[in-house]
């Protein structure tokens, strides 16, 4: 099994094509999704299309856990980047999880989308304890909604072991990937957007008004074309095909044996190990070996690895001896990382017309939210974020 669900049609996603609509997003993952709620909130007639199933790519092998939102260190980003650009990367994926917590609430989707922004458990071990303990001061001093932890707290609360602390971004917390975008694409389609699932674009050629989208399904017409096509994106631009390195990743879900404490969001290693406790009661939890790159690393189909998931289980056994894993179903999924762990969001170097949403490097559930908003700016005229030009495309060219 590569990813844990199997989703029905969206209503309204079968119908014919029009012949031209305003602006055509390509993908329908988290960051399509997003990049569709904001166009048709912003009024833009847009058109999704999505090959498969509206959440059914790598947001469906998400775990669903928003923090910590970049995989670069705190203190690390800050050091390489300055503080105050440190801080308005973290400002801008703050802000995009409290955006998109609001949406889902105000589309009566917050429990179908399993959103829990109860805070999110970042935590140290022997051997993380100092990137751990560094970025947290680095967040505390940037003003950043963040609570300490000492070892004999977590341990309290988590009942783990090899635990040394850790901290609690507040405000941030989990999401069911798959059922969140699959919440914004409806609402979407209630202001105005339009799905198509089952379309796959094949070609997009430049035209005198545009472009020409060539479907398997006939030809769209737009003025302008979003690709959120994560790893699939080579056949519309070498750029992202280069750039946007697939790397493979393992996830598990289980049913627990024993009383597991905690219930929300948490990750390790400042993002090695994720995990979340589902409503259902499952363990859902993914991961991957900073030593095991040439099993991930340019992997582009999703494989199951019975060696990295026998770490993964045995890693959260030993963590928590007094639980135990049954009916584990296991899969895996393709991340799209980029060389310096922030997106690709904005027009393709060159082109006015032809925008990219895509490259999340591990964190879109984070981040697609507020890149949506990003996208429709741009194509609306209006202001973009300030953080938007760290996302520019043009900065690997
Ligand atoms: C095991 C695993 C666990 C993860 N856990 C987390 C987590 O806990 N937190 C977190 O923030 N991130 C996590 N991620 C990363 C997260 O999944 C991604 O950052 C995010 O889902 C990327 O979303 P996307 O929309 O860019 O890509 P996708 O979800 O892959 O969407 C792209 C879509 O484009 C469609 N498409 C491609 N080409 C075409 C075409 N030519 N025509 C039409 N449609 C096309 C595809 O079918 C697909 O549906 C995890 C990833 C993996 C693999």
């Amino acid at each position: 099994m590569h990813t844990p669900i199997t989703l029905e049609a969206l209503p309204g996603s079968d119908g014919g094509l029009p012949d031209a609509v305003d602006v055509v997003v390509v993908g329908g993952g988290i960051a399509g999704a997003s990049a569709l709620w904001h166009l048709a909130a912003a009024g833009v007639d847009a058109l999704l299309l999505e090959r498969g199933r509206v959440g059914g790519g790598a947001t469906a092998a998400a775990v669903g856990i928003l923090s910590p939102p970049v995989r670069q260190p705190y203190h690390e980003m800050a050091h390489h980047r300055g503080a105050e650009t440190a801080a308005r990367i973290w400002r801008f994926a703050l802000d995009s999880v409290a955006a998109l917590g609001t949406t889902l609430v105000e589309a009566g989707a917050g429990d179908a989308a399993e959103l829990d922004l109860s805070g999110g458990t970042v935590l140290a071990e022997s051997h993380s304890e100092h990137e751990v303990r560094a970025s947290f001061e680095g967040l505390r001093q940037a003003g950043f909604p963040v609570r300490w932890m000492e070892a004999s707290e977590v341990r309290a609360e988590l009942r783990g072991r090899g635990f040394v602390g850790g901290f609690v971004v507040e405000g941030l917390g989990s999401i069911h990937p798959g059922a969140t975008a699959r919440a914004l694409v409806k609402d979407a389609v209630k202001r105005g957007g339009a799905v198509r699932e089952g379309v796959a674009v094949n070609a997009v050629e430049g035209s005198a008004d545009g472009h020409l989208c060539r479907t398997d399904g006939g030809d769209v017409q737009a003025r302008m074309v979003v690709y959120a096509t994560h790893t699939d994106s080579r056949r519309f631009s070498a750029l992202l095909g280069d750039e946007i390195v697939p790397v493979r990743g393992q996830a598990l879900s289980a049913r627990i044996v024993g009383d597991p404490p905690f219930h929300g969001a948490y990750a390790t290693h400042w993002k090695l190990n994720v995990w979340r406790v589902t409503p259902d009661g499952r363990l859902a939890m993914s991961g991957w070996r900073h030593d095991a790159w040439d099993r991930a690393y340019w992997r582009t189909r999703p494989q199951v690895d019975p060696q990295l998931q026998d770490d993964l289980e045995a890693w959260f056994t030993e963590a928590f001896p007094e639980l135990r894993l049954t009916d584990v179903s296991r899969w895996s999924g393709i991340f799209g990382w980029t060389a310096d762990f922030l997106p690709m969001v904005g027009p393709l170097p060159g082109s006015t017309s032809e925008l990219v949403i895509s490259g999340f490097s591990g964190g879109g559930l984070p981040f697609a939210f507020g890149c949506g908003e990003v996208v429709a700016a741009i194509v609306t005229g209006a202001e973009p974020s300030p953080a938007a030009g760290l996302f520019n495309p043009r900065r690997f060219v």
